[in-house]
Protein backbone atom coordinates (compact mmCIF):
# COMPACT_ATOMS: atom_id res chain seq x y z
CA UNK A 1 0.00 0.00 0.00
CA UNK A 2 1.02 3.35 -0.64
CA UNK A 3 2.15 6.06 2.05
CA UNK A 4 -0.90 8.03 1.41
CA UNK A 5 -3.11 4.90 2.57
CA UNK A 6 -1.17 4.54 5.56
CA UNK A 7 -1.89 8.15 6.37
CA UNK A 8 -5.08 7.70 5.49
CA UNK A 9 -5.86 5.05 8.25
CA UNK A 10 -3.45 7.17 11.13
CA UNK A 11 -6.10 10.05 9.96
CA UNK A 12 -9.46 7.74 10.42
CA UNK A 13 -7.96 6.77 13.86
CA UNK A 14 -7.26 10.42 14.85
CA UNK A 15 -10.30 12.04 14.45
CA UNK A 16 -13.19 9.03 14.12
CA UNK A 17 -12.90 8.10 17.79
CA UNK A 18 -11.82 4.73 17.36
CA UNK A 19 -10.78 3.91 20.85
CA UNK A 20 -12.07 0.74 20.55
CA UNK A 21 -9.27 0.23 18.01
CA UNK A 22 -6.44 2.69 19.49
CA UNK A 23 -2.99 0.64 19.87
CA UNK A 24 -2.49 0.64 23.63
CA UNK A 25 0.43 -1.66 25.06
CA UNK A 26 -0.42 -5.17 25.87
CA UNK A 27 1.76 -6.54 27.79
CA UNK A 28 2.88 -10.10 27.81
CA UNK A 29 4.93 -12.87 29.52
CA UNK A 30 5.45 -16.27 27.64
CA UNK A 31 7.57 -19.01 29.45
CA UNK A 32 8.14 -22.61 29.65
CA UNK A 33 10.49 -23.19 32.43
CA UNK A 34 11.35 -26.51 34.86
CA UNK A 35 8.48 -25.87 36.85
CA UNK A 36 5.98 -24.05 35.14
CA UNK A 37 3.87 -22.97 31.55
CA UNK A 38 3.11 -19.76 32.10
CA UNK A 39 1.32 -17.53 29.49
CA UNK A 40 -0.27 -14.03 30.51
CA UNK A 41 -1.28 -11.14 28.72
CA UNK A 42 -2.86 -7.65 30.03
CA UNK A 43 -3.46 -4.44 29.35
CA UNK A 44 -1.69 -1.20 29.79
CA UNK A 45 -3.86 1.46 29.68
CA UNK A 46 -2.04 4.63 31.01
CA UNK A 47 -3.86 5.26 33.62
CA UNK A 48 -2.39 4.63 36.73
CA UNK A 49 -5.30 3.97 39.08
CA UNK A 50 -6.34 1.49 36.67
CA UNK A 51 -3.39 0.16 35.73
CA UNK A 52 -2.08 -0.36 39.45
CA UNK A 53 -5.59 -2.45 40.23
CA UNK A 54 -4.57 -4.82 37.37
CA UNK A 55 -1.01 -5.32 38.07
CA UNK A 56 -2.21 -6.20 41.48
CA UNK A 57 -4.07 -8.73 40.34
CA UNK A 58 -1.68 -10.04 37.99
CA UNK A 59 0.97 -9.87 40.48
CA UNK A 60 -1.27 -11.61 43.21
CA UNK A 61 -2.03 -14.60 40.61
CA UNK A 62 1.29 -14.59 40.01
CA UNK A 63 2.47 -15.12 43.18
CA UNK A 64 -0.08 -17.53 44.26
CA UNK A 65 0.76 -19.75 41.38
CA UNK A 66 4.57 -19.68 43.25
CA UNK A 67 3.17 -20.91 46.43
CA UNK A 68 1.70 -23.78 44.85
CA UNK A 69 4.54 -25.12 43.00
CA UNK A 70 6.81 -24.70 46.14
CA UNK A 71 3.89 -27.26 48.26
CA UNK A 72 3.60 -29.67 45.18
CA UNK A 73 5.77 -32.02 43.43
CA UNK A 74 5.54 -32.97 39.82
CA UNK A 75 6.58 -36.15 37.67
CA UNK A 76 5.81 -35.55 34.43
CA UNK A 77 3.47 -32.51 33.46
CA UNK A 78 3.97 -29.19 34.40
CA UNK A 79 0.94 -26.99 35.94
CA UNK A 80 0.17 -24.23 33.38
CA UNK A 81 -1.07 -20.08 33.91
CA UNK A 82 -2.96 -18.12 31.69
CA UNK A 83 -4.05 -15.05 32.17
CA UNK A 84 -5.91 -13.49 28.80
CA UNK A 85 -7.62 -10.03 28.52
CA UNK A 86 -10.27 -8.54 26.39
CA UNK A 87 -10.20 -4.63 26.61
CA UNK A 88 -12.86 -2.36 25.19
CA UNK A 89 -13.40 1.42 25.31
CA UNK A 90 -16.96 2.21 25.47
CA UNK A 91 -18.56 5.86 24.57
CA UNK A 92 -15.03 7.27 23.89
CA UNK A 93 -14.35 7.42 27.75
CA UNK A 94 -15.11 3.90 29.71
CA UNK A 95 -12.60 1.13 29.56
CA UNK A 96 -13.96 -2.11 29.99
CA UNK A 97 -11.75 -4.88 31.22
CA UNK A 98 -11.99 -8.61 31.59
CA UNK A 99 -9.11 -10.75 32.59
CA UNK A 100 -9.59 -14.74 32.72
CA UNK A 101 -7.42 -16.72 34.86
CA UNK A 102 -7.18 -20.33 33.79
CA UNK A 103 -4.90 -22.51 35.53
CA UNK A 104 -4.26 -26.56 35.12
CA UNK A 105 -2.44 -28.88 37.14
CA UNK A 106 -1.93 -32.32 36.63
CA UNK A 107 -3.02 -32.48 40.38
CA UNK A 108 -6.63 -31.13 39.83
CA UNK A 109 -9.51 -32.84 38.61
CA UNK A 110 -10.28 -29.65 36.54
CA UNK A 111 -8.66 -26.68 35.34
CA UNK A 112 -9.73 -23.31 37.65
CA UNK A 113 -10.98 -20.90 35.73
CA UNK A 114 -11.28 -17.18 37.07
CA UNK A 115 -12.71 -13.78 35.42
CA UNK A 116 -12.05 -9.88 37.04
CA UNK A 117 -13.48 -6.91 35.52
CA UNK A 118 -12.50 -3.54 36.00
CA UNK A 119 -15.04 -0.44 34.49
CA UNK A 120 -12.79 2.88 34.75
CA UNK A 121 -14.30 6.32 33.59
CA UNK A 122 -11.22 7.70 32.04
CA UNK A 123 -12.90 11.39 32.35
CA UNK A 124 -13.41 10.91 36.05
CA UNK A 125 -10.64 8.47 36.89
CA UNK A 126 -12.85 6.52 38.78
CA UNK A 127 -13.81 2.75 38.91
CA UNK A 128 -17.44 2.17 38.22
CA UNK A 129 -20.15 -0.26 40.16
CA UNK A 130 -22.95 -1.34 38.13
CA UNK A 131 -25.42 0.82 40.35
CA UNK A 132 -23.08 3.78 38.95
CA UNK A 133 -24.04 2.92 35.44
CA UNK A 134 -28.08 1.67 35.29
CA UNK A 135 -30.68 0.30 37.14
CA UNK A 136 -30.98 -3.35 36.94
CA UNK A 137 -34.07 -5.53 37.10
CA UNK A 138 -32.37 -8.36 39.48
CA UNK A 139 -35.43 -10.30 40.11
CA UNK A 140 -35.96 -10.56 35.65
CA UNK A 141 -31.84 -11.52 35.53
CA UNK A 142 -32.16 -14.19 38.27
CA UNK A 143 -35.06 -15.95 36.79
CA UNK A 144 -32.91 -15.55 33.61
CA UNK A 145 -29.89 -17.39 34.79
CA UNK A 146 -31.91 -19.86 36.36
CA UNK A 147 -34.19 -20.79 33.12
CA UNK A 148 -30.99 -20.94 30.61
CA UNK A 149 -28.54 -22.80 33.32
CA UNK A 150 -31.52 -24.86 35.04
CA UNK A 151 -29.32 -27.71 35.05
CA UNK A 152 -26.38 -25.65 37.48
CA UNK A 153 -27.77 -23.14 39.11
CA UNK A 154 -27.59 -23.46 42.84
CA UNK A 155 -30.59 -21.21 44.27
CA UNK A 156 -29.15 -20.23 47.43
CA UNK A 157 -25.31 -19.09 46.08
CA UNK A 158 -27.91 -17.08 43.21
CA UNK A 159 -29.64 -15.40 45.95
CA UNK A 160 -26.20 -14.41 47.68
CA UNK A 161 -24.31 -13.11 44.92
CA UNK A 162 -27.09 -10.97 44.10
CA UNK A 163 -27.44 -9.53 47.73
CA UNK A 164 -24.11 -7.10 47.66
CA UNK A 165 -25.66 -5.67 44.10
CA UNK A 166 -22.39 -3.64 43.60
CA UNK A 167 -20.14 -6.76 44.18
CA UNK A 168 -21.30 -8.38 40.59
CA UNK A 169 -18.62 -8.54 38.13
CA UNK A 170 -20.08 -6.74 34.46
CA UNK A 171 -19.08 -4.93 32.02
CA UNK A 172 -20.99 -3.22 29.03
CA UNK A 173 -20.94 -2.13 26.09
CA UNK A 174 -23.24 0.98 24.74
CA UNK A 175 -26.33 -1.13 24.05
CA UNK A 176 -26.02 -3.88 26.58
CA UNK A 177 -24.19 -5.22 30.11
CA UNK A 178 -22.52 -8.22 30.65
CA UNK A 179 -22.71 -10.33 34.27
CA UNK A 180 -19.71 -12.56 35.11
CA UNK A 181 -19.87 -15.53 37.51
CA UNK A 182 -17.03 -18.04 38.39
CA UNK A 183 -17.53 -21.12 38.77
CA UNK A 184 -18.81 -22.60 41.84
CA UNK A 185 -20.28 -18.65 41.85
CA UNK A 186 -23.89 -19.40 41.44
CA UNK A 187 -23.85 -22.48 39.67
CA UNK A 188 -22.10 -25.99 40.57
CA UNK A 189 -18.64 -26.49 38.59
CA UNK A 190 -19.63 -28.55 35.56
CA UNK A 191 -21.12 -24.87 33.62
CA UNK A 192 -17.74 -23.41 34.71
CA UNK A 193 -17.71 -19.42 34.05
CA UNK A 194 -21.49 -18.24 33.31
CA UNK A 195 -21.22 -15.25 31.05
CA UNK A 196 -24.72 -13.27 30.78
CA UNK A 197 -25.66 -10.09 28.66
CA UNK A 198 -28.66 -8.56 28.47
CA UNK A 199 -30.08 -5.53 26.76
CA UNK A 200 -30.25 -2.18 28.28
CA UNK A 201 -30.41 1.47 26.68
CA UNK A 202 -30.84 3.48 29.33
CA UNK A 203 -27.56 4.55 31.42
CA UNK A 204 -27.00 6.67 34.14
CA UNK A 205 -23.72 7.58 32.29
CA UNK A 206 -23.39 9.62 29.26
CA UNK A 207 -22.38 7.43 26.40
CA UNK A 208 -21.09 8.81 23.23
CA UNK A 209 -21.94 6.75 20.07
CA UNK A 210 -18.82 4.47 19.74
CA UNK A 211 -17.62 5.22 16.08
CA UNK A 212 -17.68 2.71 13.30
CA UNK A 213 -15.21 -0.14 13.02
CA UNK A 214 -12.72 0.95 10.51
CA UNK A 215 -12.40 -1.45 6.93
CA UNK A 216 -8.89 -2.79 5.71
CA UNK A 217 -7.34 -0.51 3.73
CA UNK A 218 -4.20 -2.62 2.94
CA UNK A 219 -2.91 -3.61 -0.45
CA UNK A 220 -0.31 -6.87 -0.47
CA UNK A 221 2.81 -5.97 -2.49
CA UNK A 222 4.07 -9.43 -3.89
CA UNK A 223 7.63 -8.95 -4.77
CA UNK A 224 9.40 -11.42 -7.49
CA UNK A 225 11.28 -13.89 -6.13
CA UNK A 226 14.49 -15.78 -7.37
CA UNK A 227 14.87 -19.37 -7.53
CA UNK A 228 18.08 -19.80 -7.78
CA UNK A 229 19.34 -17.41 -4.40
CA UNK A 230 19.74 -19.46 -1.45
CA UNK A 231 16.72 -18.82 0.35
CA UNK A 232 15.77 -18.73 4.28
CA UNK A 233 12.22 -17.62 5.35
CA UNK A 234 12.18 -15.82 8.91
CA UNK A 235 9.48 -16.25 11.65
CA UNK A 236 8.67 -15.03 14.43
CA UNK A 237 6.19 -16.21 17.40
CA UNK A 238 3.87 -14.67 19.83
CA UNK A 239 3.11 -11.14 18.19
CA UNK A 240 1.86 -8.45 17.90
CA UNK A 241 3.70 -5.88 20.27
CA UNK A 242 5.18 -2.72 20.36
CA UNK A 243 8.17 -4.06 18.51
CA UNK A 244 6.53 -5.19 15.39
CA UNK A 245 6.17 -1.92 13.65
CA UNK A 246 9.84 -1.75 14.16
CA UNK A 247 10.79 -5.09 13.21
CA UNK A 248 8.57 -4.32 10.13
CA UNK A 249 10.46 -1.16 8.75
CA UNK A 250 14.06 -2.83 9.63
CA UNK A 251 12.63 -5.93 7.23
CA UNK A 252 11.74 -3.30 4.92
CA UNK A 253 14.90 -1.90 4.73
CA UNK A 254 16.83 -4.82 3.70
CA UNK A 255 13.64 -6.23 1.09
CA UNK A 256 13.53 -9.30 3.33
CA UNK A 257 9.57 -10.70 4.78
CA UNK A 258 8.52 -12.64 7.37
CA UNK A 259 5.79 -14.76 8.79
CA UNK A 260 4.20 -13.47 12.14
CA UNK A 261 2.69 -15.93 13.94
CA UNK A 262 0.17 -14.08 15.94
CA UNK A 263 -2.33 -14.44 18.83
CA UNK A 264 -6.01 -13.58 18.31
CA UNK A 265 -6.02 -12.34 21.55
CA UNK A 266 -4.45 -9.27 20.22
CA UNK A 267 -5.73 -8.93 16.80
CA UNK A 268 -8.51 -5.75 17.80
CA UNK A 269 -6.40 -3.76 19.60
CA UNK A 270 -3.30 -4.09 17.02
CA UNK A 271 -4.99 -3.30 13.51
CA UNK A 272 -2.59 -0.71 12.52
CA UNK A 273 0.56 -2.60 13.40
CA UNK A 274 -0.92 -6.02 11.45
CA UNK A 275 -2.36 -3.72 8.64
CA UNK A 276 1.50 -2.69 8.07
CA UNK A 277 2.40 -6.33 8.34
CA UNK A 278 0.53 -7.01 5.33
CA UNK A 279 1.07 -4.39 3.59
CA UNK A 280 4.32 -4.57 3.61
CA UNK A 281 4.31 -8.21 1.82
CA UNK A 282 4.44 -9.83 5.14
CA UNK A 283 2.63 -12.80 5.88
CA UNK A 284 0.55 -14.09 8.92
CA UNK A 285 0.04 -17.43 10.90
CA UNK A 286 -2.11 -18.75 13.61
CA UNK A 287 -0.40 -19.49 16.67
CA UNK A 288 -4.01 -19.92 19.14
CA UNK A 289 -5.82 -17.39 20.48
CA UNK A 290 -4.18 -17.03 23.90
CA UNK A 291 -1.20 -19.23 23.56
CA UNK A 292 -2.40 -22.17 26.17
CA UNK A 293 -1.01 -25.63 25.55
CA UNK A 294 -2.76 -26.61 23.09
CA UNK A 295 -2.01 -30.57 23.41
CA UNK A 296 -4.06 -30.84 26.58
CA UNK A 297 -7.46 -29.11 25.25
CA UNK A 298 -10.59 -30.41 25.43
CA UNK A 299 -11.62 -30.31 21.42
CA UNK A 300 -13.97 -27.66 22.12
CA UNK A 301 -11.63 -25.57 23.48
CA UNK A 302 -8.56 -26.51 20.79
CA UNK A 303 -11.74 -25.59 18.18
CA UNK A 304 -12.00 -22.14 19.89
CA UNK A 305 -7.90 -21.35 20.00
CA UNK A 306 -7.90 -21.96 16.49
CA UNK A 307 -11.32 -20.78 14.90
CA UNK A 308 -11.54 -17.74 17.29
CA UNK A 309 -7.94 -16.10 15.96
CA UNK A 310 -8.64 -16.92 12.32
CA UNK A 311 -12.08 -15.07 12.69
CA UNK A 312 -11.30 -11.90 14.40
CA UNK A 313 -8.16 -11.64 11.55
CA UNK A 314 -10.60 -12.55 9.06
CA UNK A 315 -13.10 -9.98 10.42
CA UNK A 316 -10.40 -7.56 11.54
CA UNK A 317 -8.23 -7.33 8.07
CA UNK A 318 -10.13 -9.47 6.27
CA UNK A 319 -7.41 -11.96 5.55
CA UNK A 320 -7.64 -15.59 5.42
CA UNK A 321 -4.50 -17.80 7.53
CA UNK A 322 -3.09 -20.92 5.94
CA UNK A 323 -0.67 -21.76 8.13
CA UNK A 324 -0.17 -23.18 11.94
CA UNK A 325 1.74 -22.59 14.22
CA UNK A 326 1.60 -24.59 17.70
CA UNK A 327 2.24 -22.97 21.27
CA UNK A 328 5.88 -24.46 22.51
CA UNK A 329 6.38 -25.97 18.96
CA UNK A 330 4.01 -29.35 20.58
CA UNK A 331 1.66 -31.26 18.79
CA UNK A 332 -0.58 -34.18 18.87
CA UNK A 333 -2.53 -36.19 16.47
CA UNK A 334 -6.13 -34.65 17.82
CA UNK A 335 -4.01 -31.14 17.57
CA UNK A 336 -3.29 -32.73 13.35
CA UNK A 337 -6.91 -33.83 13.09
CA UNK A 338 -8.29 -30.35 14.07
CA UNK A 339 -5.89 -28.23 12.21
CA UNK A 340 -7.10 -27.47 8.55
CA UNK A 341 -4.13 -25.63 7.85
CA UNK A 342 -0.68 -26.51 7.40
CA UNK A 343 1.34 -26.87 10.58
CA UNK A 344 4.73 -24.87 10.44
CA UNK A 345 8.26 -25.78 13.27
CA UNK A 346 11.07 -24.59 12.47
CA UNK A 347 14.68 -25.94 11.88
CA UNK A 348 16.54 -23.12 13.60
CA UNK A 349 15.74 -21.69 16.75
CA UNK A 350 17.44 -18.70 17.76
CA UNK A 351 16.44 -19.09 21.57
CA UNK A 352 15.52 -15.33 21.86
CA UNK A 353 12.86 -16.07 24.51
CA UNK A 354 15.65 -17.70 26.30
CA UNK A 355 18.58 -15.46 25.78
CA UNK A 356 17.47 -12.02 25.64
CA UNK A 357 21.03 -10.61 24.60
CA UNK A 358 21.10 -9.59 20.82
CA UNK A 359 24.77 -10.41 20.23
CA UNK A 360 23.59 -14.23 21.30
CA UNK A 361 20.92 -14.10 19.46
CA UNK A 362 22.65 -12.77 16.46
CA UNK A 363 25.41 -15.98 17.12
CA UNK A 364 22.61 -18.63 17.08
CA UNK A 365 20.84 -17.11 13.76
CA UNK A 366 24.10 -17.22 11.76
CA UNK A 367 25.35 -20.41 13.13
CA UNK A 368 24.02 -22.57 11.05
CA UNK A 369 22.20 -20.82 8.48
CA UNK A 370 21.20 -22.63 5.42
CA UNK A 371 19.41 -22.70 1.89
CA UNK A 372 15.95 -23.81 2.77
CA UNK A 373 15.29 -23.06 6.65
CA UNK A 374 12.84 -21.84 8.61
CA UNK A 375 14.57 -19.87 11.69
CA UNK A 376 12.21 -18.74 14.72
CA UNK A 377 12.18 -15.34 17.02
CA UNK A 378 9.67 -13.93 18.49
CA UNK A 379 8.65 -9.99 18.02
CA UNK A 380 7.95 -9.66 21.79
CA UNK A 381 11.54 -8.46 22.88
CA UNK A 382 13.54 -5.74 22.53
CA UNK A 383 16.53 -8.07 21.66
CA UNK A 384 15.33 -9.74 19.02
CA UNK A 385 14.92 -6.68 17.48
CA UNK A 386 18.24 -5.26 18.24
CA UNK A 387 19.26 -8.91 17.14
CA UNK A 388 18.04 -8.35 13.59
CA UNK A 389 20.30 -5.25 13.42
CA UNK A 390 22.98 -6.81 12.57
CA UNK A 391 21.36 -10.44 11.31
CA UNK A 392 19.58 -8.61 8.67
CA UNK A 393 22.51 -6.96 6.96
CA UNK A 394 24.43 -10.26 7.83
CA UNK A 395 22.15 -12.45 5.41
CA UNK A 396 22.33 -9.81 2.99
CA UNK A 397 25.88 -9.58 2.38
CA UNK A 398 25.74 -13.64 2.83
CA UNK A 399 23.72 -13.51 -0.56
CA UNK A 400 20.45 -14.83 0.98
CA UNK A 401 16.99 -13.67 -0.10
CA UNK A 402 14.61 -13.60 3.11
CA UNK A 403 11.19 -14.39 2.41
CA UNK A 404 7.71 -15.88 4.42
CA UNK A 405 6.94 -19.47 4.43
CA UNK A 406 4.51 -19.34 1.95
CA UNK A 407 7.21 -18.24 -0.38
CA UNK A 408 9.47 -20.63 0.47
CA UNK A 409 7.62 -23.52 -0.17
CA UNK A 410 6.50 -21.99 -3.48
CA UNK A 411 10.16 -21.33 -4.07
CA UNK A 412 10.94 -25.22 -3.03
CA UNK A 413 8.10 -26.60 -5.69
CA UNK A 414 9.11 -24.31 -8.47
CA UNK A 415 12.94 -25.96 -8.03
CA UNK A 416 11.60 -29.70 -7.69
CA UNK A 417 9.22 -29.12 -10.82
CA UNK A 418 12.52 -28.18 -12.82
CA UNK A 419 14.67 -30.95 -11.30
ZN1 LIG B 1 4.68 -19.16 21.15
Amino acid sequence: MKKWSLFLISFIALFCGCNQNQELTIEGVIEKNETEIISIHYPKTGFEKLDKEINHYISNTRTNLKQYIKENVYIEDLPELNIDYEYKVIGNRYSNIVLTTFFTSPLLAHPINEVKTFVFDQKENEFLALSDIATINTGKIKMELLRQHKDCILIENLEKAFLDFNSLKFTFTDQSIILYFNSYEIASGNCGIIKYEFPNKEFHIPIEKSAVQKTSLYKPNKKELSLTKPTIALTFDDGPSKYTKEIVKLLNEYDANATFFILGNKVENYYDTLAYVLESGNELGNHSYNHKKLTKLSSKELHNQIELTNEVVKKTLDYDIHLFRPTYGATSNSLKSNVNMEIVLWNVDTEDWKLRDSKKIYEKAIHDIKDGKIILMHDIYKSTLDALKRILPELKKQGYQIVTVSELKEIQAKRNEEN
